[in-house]
């Protein structure tokens, strides 16, 4: 499984129709390219859960990027919050969910490249980690230096590929981000982009011949992917001098130290955020018994151009989904059974619907603006770390205008399409239609001929 971090479904599509992708465009004429959509937030960390668990981030313990911890068991060295950008990537292994295995856990021996999940992978099984390496791609991150990271990408790339050649492994996850950086600094369509992807198809090429040359090639998956899209960014919301300027004290990265804040506000992408109230309170508080002083907040940051869905966490069970200027409606489940309940509007744009399971879930919203957006936002809220308040920026917009090394010029996290839709290319047609990167690790797993763990969010394709 090799991931293209970022790339869109069309990206990929006119690299491939273009000719400038032979390799993918082999593995297309072999199999397939489909369009799937990723998890919510749609963000790399969150959305590796699904290739590498085979669920979704809320359900695994990582409902973003970065994320407080009301419950305070941990991070307690860290302001009670998280962020995996930097040092405390570290902590990824030990904060997902334990009972949920990791395909490394299942198919041995494995290789992770550049994984944000590794565990279950031997120190010498992983591509990326060493003080060394790390120290690099630091530098290369906070220096800003885009072209850096595709000296990142080829290294990543040759020495993945050399340890398949060498060694026997059943199962592996090489993860090639230039193709986000690239996007973030200069968008999707920028020139440097597609030397970020002819990395993708370079490493796909050095894997296959070495595999066609000592006869592995005939047994062989080899799929690509991504775990997000990307659009354009115009405009930053910087919701924490915003709150600040409405009166409200917060804490949020990279100072998560401020012990009377009011607020934490976790953003990850930039296009989505985490808003956790009354953060001293050990348990959730939920809508509408939140209440009081928080009343006016949701319609306050309706108000805001940046705003595209506002999320109300009811219960474990249920929410509020506001559209700005769209009114609400609710979304309830139980037992893998959804309902949205159109109240003063139709923030999703597709209706009552009542009663559906995850497939139809699936198909009623995919042509919409927000593809699988029932499913995902249930998971998230469900999700004992989510916020209580859980936006979605709208196109053109995110929510981190300072301490980035490179500014945004693209961005995703959100809900919405260019997001939330990616592209799943197979090198042999599957049994069934592949949907959501939720689905990717059962069929590694079928395609491996290992039982998969009855807890999985996905289904097999295969
Ligand atoms: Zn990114």
């Amino acid at each position: 499984m090799i991931i293209a971090d970022g790339v869109r479904p069309d990206a990929l599509a006119r690299s491939i129709d273009g000719g400038h992708s032979p390799a993918l465009a082999a593995l297309r004429d072999e199999g397939q390219l489909s369009t799937i959509t990723s998890a919510f937030p749609s963000v790399t960390g969150p959305a590796y859960a699904p290739f590498l668990m085979g669920r979704y981030p809320g359900s695994i313990g990582l409902p973003g990027l970065r994320w407080y911890d009301r419950s305070r068991r941990i991070a307690r060295l860290s302001g009670h919050a998280r962020s995996y950008v930097g040092p405390e990537m570290r902590f990824v292994d030990r904060d997902i969910d334990r009972a949920s295995p990791t395909i490394f856990e299942l198919a041995k021996p494995s290789l992770g490249a550049l994984s944000v999940i590794g565990r279950g992978l031997r120190r010498r099984e992983r591509i990326g980690q060493s003080a060394a390496f790390v120290a690099r791609a630091a530098a290369t991150h906070f220096r800003g230096n885009v072209r850096g990271w595709l000296a990142i990408d080829r290294l990543v790339g040759e020495e993945a590929a050399l340890h398949l050649r060498k060694q026997r492994t059943r199962f592996a996850f090489i993860a090639l981000t230039g193709i986000d950086k690239t996007s973030h600094a200069q968008g999707q369509d920028a020139q440097i982009v597609s030397d970020a992807m002819r990395i993708v198809n370079d490493t796909v090429a050095e894997i296959r011949s070495d595999a066609e040359r000592d006869g592995r090639w005939k047994k062989m998956s080899l799929w690509v992917g991504s775990d997000h899209g990307h659009s354009p960014v115009r405009e930053h919301e910087d919701l924490v001098a915003l709150l600040a300027e409405w009166g409200y004290s917060t804490l949020a990265h990279p100072w998560a130290f401020n012990t009377s804040a009011d607020i934490a506000v976790m953003v990850s992408g930039n296009a989505m955020a985490h808003l956790y109230l009354d953060i001293d309170q050990k348990t959730r508080p939920w809508w509408p018994a939140l209440g009081g002083r928080w009343n006016d907040l949701p319609e306050r940051l309706l108000s805001r151009q940046s705003v595209d869905l506002l999320i109300l966490p009811s219960s474990p069970g249920s929410c509020e989904i506001h559209g700005r200027g769209r009114g609400a409606a609710m979304l309830a489940w139980s037992e893998a059974r959804y309902s949205y309940t159109p109240r003063t509007g139709d923030p999703l744009g597709i209706g009552e619907q009542k009663s559906l399971g995850d497939d139809e879930a699936y198909d009623r919203t995919f042509d919409s603006d927000y593809p699988d957006a029932i499913v995902q936002i249930a998971h998230l809220v469900a999700s004992p770390r989510s916020g209580d308040i859980i936006l979605s920026a709208a196109r053109d917009w995110d929510y981190r205008a300072r301490y980035e090394p490179i500014p945004h010029v693209s961005s995703h996290g959100a809900l919405h399409r260019e997001h939330m839709l990616v592209p799943l290319l197979l090198n042999r047609l599957p049994a069934g239609i592949p949907r959501r990167t939720v689905d990717v690790m059962p069929s590694a797993l079928a395609a491996l001929g290992i039982t998969a763990p009855k807890t999985l969010d996905g289904v097999s394709f295969f």
